[in-house]
């Protein structure tokens, strides 16, 4: 039989790699899309040499063209981290804008179901706690995270249209925080920010107080709920996410404990716009795709800490890798 045909933007990154992962398992053929800007062609190295996978090193904020037909598309290409935001914001507004648009427009030119990468950004600085889907979310559009954030939510309410005007198959992923083997070591996350501190022999820096709260969900379970969610039949929103809510105080205490490391925790300002609290309501995830998390924290930083420990030595240093300066805003 044919093989079903797959478009994963944002290839390279962190999630798109797991991505390309589980449908290369599921004898899909993937076709991998990657500007490269802050994904790692290393992520996904040991699939170039399948015959169900190529590499197309594309920006889609530009024009997108795929020959042959395509099943599914998944739109996963943006920075995702708040330092990046800082550093191409308007490369961040476009690919969530334009590449969405485009995406869309391909998606209908190829009859294929499209889901989104959304975020839990969304809600902002949220004012209930748990957020279920139907919240609407406390923005500040003009602030250091309003690039991502409106640009996720544009993204949504395009998709909406496109799925009522032109009846085109689509979901909705509202992702929240989530972490595993591939995160980018050096881009300002809490996760790798700690564990690359505990590693260099640093202190670990707290932003704030550490009162404020995030609920990490490892990255299989994301893609297991991902992989549900476009399978189903539901193009709602769906919240993606663990709720096992922790204060980043605490969460520095247990990387301490995990790293074994014998520095100390130091406080730095908190950044404008940072979200007090953070923790996905999953009660539609878990009724509509029998879904829910599986992997506590403890497992998956065991398994995350170990992937950041084997990393060459080069990887560690305190410098990001790339000049984001020479690309086209
Ligand atoms: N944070 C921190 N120290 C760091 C990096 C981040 O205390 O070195 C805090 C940050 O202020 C936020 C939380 O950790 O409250 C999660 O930050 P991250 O950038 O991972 O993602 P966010 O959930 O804010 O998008």
């Amino acid at each position: 039989m044919e093989r079903k045909r797959v478009l994963i933007t944002g290839a390279a990154g962190f999630l798109g790699s797991h991505l390309c992962d589980r449908f290369i398992k599921e004898d899909y053929h993937v076709i991998a899309m990657d500007n490269l800007i802050t994904g790692d062609l290393q992520n996904i190295e040991h699939l170039f040499s399948l015959e169900n996978f190529e590499f197309c090193h594309h920006d889609v904020s530009k024009y997108v063209y795929v020959p042959g037909k395509l099943d599914y598309i998944l739109h996963f290409a943006s920075p995702a981290s708040p330092i990046d935001y800082l550093k191409i914001p308007i490369q961040t507004l476009k690919v969530g804008s334009l590449g969405t648009h485009n995406l869309l427009g391909l998606a209908k030119n190829k009859n294929a179901r499209m889901i989104i990468a959304s975020t839990s950004e969304v809600y902002g600085d949220p004012s209930v706690n748990p957020q279920p889907e139907e919240y609407w979310g406390n923005v500040n559009p003009v602030g250091p995270r309003g690039v991502y954030d409106e640009a996720k939510r544009f993204q949504e309410a395009m998709t909406m249209a496109y799925h009522t005007f032109h009846g085109l198959e689509t979901r909705i992923v509202r992702i929240f925080n989530t972490y595993g083997p591939r995160m980018r070591l050096n881009d300002g996350r809490v996760l790798p920010a700690f564990i690359g501190q505990a590693l260099r022999g640093e202190d670990l820096t707290v932003f704030g107080d550490g009162s404020q709260t995030r609920s990490f969900c490892y990255v299989d379970d994301l893609v297991e709920g991902i992989y549900r969610l476009l399978l189903s039949d539901y193009s709602q929103p769906v919240n993606i996410g663990n709720p096992d809510e922790i204060t980043i105080g605490q969460f520095a205490e247990e990387i301490i404990k995990l790293t074994g490391t014998t520095q100390k925790v130091i406080y730095k300002e908190l950044p404008t716009d940072d979200p007090k609290q953070r923790r996905p309501d999953i009660t539609k995830a878990r009724a509509i795709l029998d879904w829910e998390p599986k992997v506590n924290r403890a497992d998956g930083l065991k398994i995350t800490y170990e992937y950041f420990k084997n990393l060459p030595a080069e990887a560690l240093v305190n410098k990001e890798h790339k000049d984001f300066t020479t690309y086209n805003r």
